[in-house]
């Protein structure tokens, strides 16, 4: 059972407009309206989302007295209603190894997330290889040993600086030999040299291919939810580098601007595999896009 507890909702921000009530006190009018689109809008929702939440949440009630916990809930079930087509576990093949290739800026949590997802799947009695295949940040592989020691999980590395396609490549034999259910492959997150980076994830591609013409199964792009809506220009981005299949979003414990993943899901409809709250090993938990709404809108 890799799921962690839920980490309690932090005050809304609904709740400052309309008060905690469960009495009818304000008419939905334009006025309070716009209230809850700027609020939504704050959460870094992004503008037409919010219009549109907003909007249908208001159709037919129009001038209608509504409690604190009526607009609440007929917001979050707006919410909940995008969400949900994107909320969709790492899908589990039958292929062995299947490999997951993760992709994101430095800092965004790859390493992290890597070894929580690692720990799940242990947990789950799957076997795990990590390759820890940015070999141009010594500081990130140590890191991805430290966690493969959490997890009990074996992590390949290169020396510094050595071509992480040439570690994939052993990785696969290495995964393959051993029966590995799963395979995940660390990149280097380096934008500032876009071209650089997009030549040395098509050549990891190229390699692991070789061995498997279906492989990687999955590249997961990891995003910090703390970067608001910059995450937006952040899968644009990994999008032409990578052929990105589902995300996971980090540090959604530390921040207001959870309201990123309304827009993220709105624009790309890319899965949401699981989110991190936590920098703990348990701190990964699946999307649940009912609960994500309800702690949003508080
Ligand atoms: P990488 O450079 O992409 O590999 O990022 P790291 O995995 O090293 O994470 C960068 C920082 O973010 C570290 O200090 C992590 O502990 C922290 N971090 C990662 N995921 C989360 C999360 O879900 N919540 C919080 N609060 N911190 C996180």
């Amino acid at each position: 059972e890799p799921v962690a507890e839920t980490s309690a909702p932090k005050p809304g921000f609904l709740g400052r407009l309309v008060g905690r009530s469960a009495e009818p006190r304000r008419a939905l009018d334009d006025e309070m309206l716009e209230s809850l689109e700027e609020l939504l809008i704050a959460s870094d929702m992004g503008v037409d989302i919010a219009l549109r939440v907003t909007a249908n949440m208001a159709e037919g009630r129009h001038g209608k007295m509504m409690s604190a916990s009526d607009i609440k809930r007929l917001l979050a079930a707006e919410i909940t209603r995008v969400m949900e087509p994107v909320a969709r576990p790492l899908p589990i093949y039958p292929k062995k190894p299947q490999v997951v290739l993760v992709v994101g800026v430095n800092g965004s949590g790859k390493t992290t997330t890597i070894g929580k997802l690692a720990s799940q799947f242990k947990a789950a009695g799957k076997s795990v290889v990590i390759a820890a295949g940015d070999t141009f940040r010594a500081a990130a592989v140590e890191q991805l040993q430290v966690w493969g020691q959490r997890a009990g999980v074996p992590v390949l590395t290169a020396p510094e600086g050595s071509d992480p396609a040439a570690l994939a490549y052993d990785a696969m034999g290495r995964a393959e030999a051993e029966g590995a259910d799963l395979l995940m492959i660390d990149t280097a997150g380096r934008l500032q040299n876009r071209a650089d980076l997009m030549e040395e994830l098509a050549k990891i591609v190229r390699v692991i291919r070789k061995k498997d013409p279906d492989a990687p199964h999955n590249t997961i792009l990891v995003l910090d939810a703390t970067t608001g809506q910059n995450a937006l220009s952040q899968v644009e981005t990994f999008q032409k580098l990578a052929d990105v299949s589902g995300l996971v979003m980090t540090k959604l414990d530390g921040t207001a601007k959870g309201g990123v993943l309304v827009a993220l899901a709105d624009r790309f409809g890319l899965p949401i595999h699981a989110i991190g709250v936590g920098e703990q090993i348990d701190d990964l938990q699946p999307f649940d896009p009912e609960e994500f709404a309800n702690a949003l809108v508080g």
